[in-house]
C-alpha cells in the first residue's frame, strides 16, 4: 500500500485514531469564513479524515495528500499569506551570529519562496554564502531577479545534482507541515549538512492556542496535512538519530489569549471588534469566558514555559556539536 493510502503515522508508523472528518464541503465553507470570500469553484479539494498517532500524537491527514495546485494558486495569492518577516527568521540569524562570530559559513534555505528571509539574512550575516531552493518557478525567478543564488529544485534533487555541496545550516520555514514524508524530508536535509552542522525548522505548534475555541482551517488539510507537538517532534528526532532543541517566542498572556478566543468564537475572524464591544460581550456571557480562560490555563508547556503558537526546532546529529 502506498504511503498516501496508508493510515499509519508518517513519523513512527504506528496506528492512528480517527479524531475528525473534514469533508470537501466543510473545507470550502471554512475557507469562505476565513477569507470572507468564496473560493473559486475550479479549486480541487478532496475529503479528508484527521488521524492522531497513538504513539507520538502527531495529527495527520488521511489520505496524506497535499493540497492541489489549484488550491495553492488561490490561497497563496490571498492578502497577507506571505509575511514580510517572521520571529524565527531573526531568532535563527541571532543564533548563527552568536555561534559563528568570525567563521565563514554557508546557509541553505529549503522552500525559500520569494526570498524574504534571504534578503534579511544577506543584510545581517556577513561572511556567509546564502543559497535558496524552491520548486515554484515564479518564486525562483523572483529570487534570482533580487540577486540571490536560488535553484528550482527539491532538497532531494539538489542533493542528487550537487552531492558535494554541504552547508553549516540547513533551514526550512513553514514547509514541513505541508508535506507527506517528514522523515524523508529531514533525512535529505541531513545529507547536505556539514559535520557539526544544524538543521532549523519552523512550523505551527499544534494545537495552536486559538484552536481550543475556534477552528483554524489553515492549520488543517488541504493546507497543513501534518500537525506537530513537542512529543511528535521528539519522536521524529529519535527516528532520525538526532538531538533536538526547541525555541519559541514568548506566548501571549492567558488573559490575552482568552480574550482573543472569546472574540473569535463570538464574532468570527472577519469582524473588527472594539475593546468595549468585547468587554460588553464578556460581561453578558462570563461563564463562556471563564471556560475559555480555564482552557488557556491548561495550555501545553515547552522548555518550562507556556507553548507559543509556533516552534523553531533544531536537529543535530552529534552530541559534540553543541555550542
Ligand atoms: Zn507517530
Amino acid at each position: 500500500m502506498s504511503e498516501k493510502f496508508s493510515n499509519k503515522c508518517p513519523v513512527c508508523n504506528h496506528d492512528g485514531i480517527h479524531i475528525r472528518s473534514l469533508s470537501q464541503k466543510n473545507i470550502i465553507s471554512e475557507l469562505e469564513d476565513y477569507f470572507a470570500e468564496k473560493p473559486p469553484e475550479k479549486i480541487e479539494i478532496i475529503d479528508y479524515e484527521i488521524q492522531q498517532c497513538k504513539n507520538c500524537s502527531l495529527e495527520y491527514a488521511f489520505p496524506l495528500e497535499a493540497g492541489s495546485q489549484s488550491f495553492y494558486q488561490w490561497v497563496t495569492t490571498r492578502v497577507g499569506y506571505y509575511p514580510e518577516s517572521r520571529w524565527e527568521w531573526l531568532a535563527v540569524i541571532e543564533q548563527i551570529k552568536k555561534r559563528e562570530r568570525q567563521n565563514s559559513i554557508s546557509v541553505l534555505d529549503v522552500g525559500c519562496g520569494g526570498g524574504n528571509f534571504l534578503e534579511i539574512a544577506a543584510k545581517k550575516l556577513s561572511n556567509t554564502r546564502i543559497v535558496g531552493l524552491d520548486t515554484t518557478p515564479e518564486s525562483v525567478d523572483q529570487c534570482q531577479k533580487r540577486g540571490f543564488e536560488v535553484y528550482c529544485e527539491t532538497i532531494e534533487s539538489f542533493y542528487n545534482k550537487f552531492s558535494s555541496e554541504k552547508f553549516n545550516y540547513v533551514l526550512s520555514f513553514h514547509c514541513l507541515e505541508h508535506i507527506s514524508q517528514p522523515k524523508e524530508f529531514i533525512a535529505s536535509m541531513l545529507s547536505v549538512l556539514k559535520p557539526m552542522g544544524s538543521i532549523l525548522i519552523s512550523t505551527p505548534y499544534s494545537p495552536m492556542s486559538v484552536e481550543s475555541d475556534w477552528f483554524d482551517i489553515l492549520n488543517h488539510p488541504p493546507h497543513h496535512i501534518l500537525r506537530f507537538s513537542k512529543k511528535s517532534y521528539e519522536e521524529l528526532a529519535r527516528q532520525l538519530g538526532c538531538e533536538i532543541e526547541f525555541y519559541m517566542p514568548p506566548a501571549n498572556s492567558a488573559i490575552a489569549r482568552a480574550a482573543n478566543n472569546f472574540s473569535l468564537s463570538k464574532f468570527g475572524k472577519n469582524q473588527t471588534v472594539s475593546k468595549l464591544r468585547l468587554l460588553q460581550a464578556i460581561l453578558k456571557d462570563p461563564s463562556l469566558f471563564w471556560k475559555i480562560f480555564s482552557r488557556q490555563l491548561g495550555r501545553d508547556r515547552v522548555n518550562g514555559t507556556v507553548a507559543a503558537d509556533m516552534v523553531l526546532v533544531e536537529f543535530k546529529l552529534s552530541s559534540k556539536s553543541s555550542i
